[in-house]
This record gives structure tokens, C-alpha cells and sequence, in this order.
């Protein structure tokens, strides 16, 4: 069988290291598909967050809404930095606040050529600071919103596996594309969630030593269908753990994969950074 074009140019990479053709590191490239820079203390350090991730080799970064406010402040982001890259939504938690106008607006940030994704977007039952029923509602409303507009979604979904694969079948299925963003479920959920032709997004939590579960749906998932994020500035990762998170850190994700996956750094970086690219149609930096 024929694998993704990464993990083909991987393999030809290790055979020029092996000949001795090559032997420098080669410069890397990530992409962080999922932070909010608009929430301190990344908002009051933009730029030191935009070249500590440059440094790094993490060359673009989306950073996500959660309501109508946090959007617009992402979209001014995505306008100031090139690299930087907007997705407009309403988190499950805000959705009991949300009027119709503010979906009104949404949909016209949404039309901006540096919004490349509607999210986040889905259900949050652990918290559950939205009542069920207008979770489900809202979820449901702004898939088609992402169909109207032809972006990808960006899904969040805690404590609420079998309802999110459920909505994403009957609503989005063949004719929208996404990614389950900080994916918490197990092998089964992922399965499914790839069945739906959606990519998986793991984050800061695979370093953690007790996140087994997770751990085991990275070495299940296919590369070609894996994402990178940080969720910034949460989930710091091992040795960050505790501390404010930021784009720059989504290589210790990239690093726990290629151990989990037993695949060099460089094609795991390369892999998810085409993904990445591909779903949200991203130029090429
Ligand atoms: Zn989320
Ligand atoms: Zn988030």
C-alpha cells in the first residue's frame, strides 16, 4: 500500500541519512491548529508569542473563538501577524448568552479571507455551563452555518462522545469536513470520528504519564489524519505542566507522538503540518 506523500518523502529523508548524503537536522515545521491568543497572558505578550514560536519551527498558528467578542479580537490577530490564522464560533459553554444577531455576525466575520475554520464549536457536558438542550441546538445551527460558508469546523466535545458523533452524522456527514479538537475519547469514538472523515487533534495531555487512553488513540490513528495543538494557554505540556501555555510548545505533542508512533520527528512534523494545510487550506509559508 501506498502511503501519504509525508510519510513516502520520511522514508526517502532516512534512506539519503542513511547513505550519508545528508546529516544535518533538517529545519522543521509545525503548525499549532488550535490556541487563544486573544485569553492572558498570551494576549499581553502577542508578539513575544509570535517569534518564540517562529524560533521554534512553529510557522502557523490558528487561534480560536469561544463567542462573538473572542472572535473579532482573533480576526484583528490573524490581521496584524501573517502567520496567524482565525476560526470564528461559539463555544458550548457561551451558547445560553448567544442572541441571533451575534450568528448573524459571526457569519459575516466568517466571510474574511484570514478565517480559515468555524469553531470552536460542539458539546460540553462535563462542565456544563450551557443547558444541554441550547448546546445541542447551537451545535447543530452553526454546522450549517459552516456549510453556508464552506469552512471546516472545529469541534469540542467533553463527556459527550455518542451525542457529538451522532449530530456530526446526521448534520455534517460527506458534506463537511473538520477535526475533533483535544480529542478525549477512546479507540472506538475514534474510529468513528474517522469514519465521518474527520481528523483527530491531540494535544499537550499525551505527555501526561497517566493519559493512557489517549496515548493508545495516537498509535491507532493513521498519521495522515492526526493534527497537533496546544490549546494554549492551557494544557501545558511535560515539563511545562502547570504553567501558562503557548504555541512554541506544540513540539513536545509533535515529540510524544513520533515516540508513541516510533516515527521520526521530522515526518510526524511534516505529516501534520500538510494535514493541517490541507483541511484549512493554508498557504505553504
Ligand atoms: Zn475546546
Ligand atoms: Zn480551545
Amino acid at each position: 500500500m501506498v502511503g501519504p506523500t509525508c510519510v513516502l518523502q520520511g522514508l526517502f529523508y532516512k534512506s539519503l541519512l542513511s547513505q550519508g548524503f545528508i546529516n544535518i537536522f533538517p529545519v522543521m515545521d509545525f503548525i499549532d491548529t488550535h490556541a487563544h491568543l486573544d485569553i492572558l497572558p498570551l494576549t499581553e505578550d502577542k508578539s513575544g508569542v509570535i517569534s518564540r514560536a517562529e524560533k521554534a519551527g512553529v510557522h502557523q498558528v490558528i487561534t480560536i473563538g469561544i463567542d462573538l467578542a473572542s472572535s473579532r479580537k482573533n480576526l484583528e490577530l490573524a490581521e496584524q501577524f501573517p502567520q496567524v490564522y482565525a476560526a470564528v464560533g461559539i463555544h458550548p459553554h457561551d451558547t445560553k448568552g448567544a442572541s441571533s444577531d451575534e450568528y448573524k455576525e459571526l457569519l459575516k466575520l466568517a466571510a474574511t479571507p484570514k478565517v480559515v475554520a468555524w469553531g470552536e464549536i460542539g458539546l460540553d457536558f462535563v462542565k456544563e455551563y450551557s443547558p444541554r438542550d441550547i448546546q445541542r441546538k447551537a451545535f447543530r445551527q452553526q454546522i450549517q452555518m459552516a456549510k453556508q460558508v464552506d469552512l471546516p469546523v472545529i469541534i469540542h466535545n467533553r463527556g459527550a462522545h455518542a451525542e457529538t458523533v451522532h449530530i456530526l452524522r446526521e448534520e455534517a456527514f460527506g458534506a463537511l469536513r473538520g477535526v475533533m479538537h483535544c480529542f478525549s475519547g477512546d479507540v472506538k469514538v475514534a474510529k468513528q470520528v474517522l469514519d465521518l472523515g474527520f481528523f483527530i487533534s491531540v494535544t499537550g495531555i499525551i505527555t501526561f504519564s497517566n493519559a493512557k487512553v489517549v496515548k493508545e488513540v495516537v498509535r491507532y490513528v493513521p498519521l495522515e489524519r492526526l493534527l497537533i495543538e496546544t490549546d494554549s494557554p492551557f494544557l501545558s505540556p511535560v515539563p511545562y505542566r502547570g504553567k501558562p501555555n503557548e504555541p512554541a510548545r506544540v513540539i513536545h505533542v509533535a515529540e510524544e507522538i513520533a515516540r508513541i508512533k516510533k516515527t521520526p520527528l521530522e515526518e510526524i512534523a511534516q505529516c501534520t503540518s500538510d494535514n493541517a494545510r490541507g483541511l484549512f487550506r493554508l498557504p505553504v509559508p
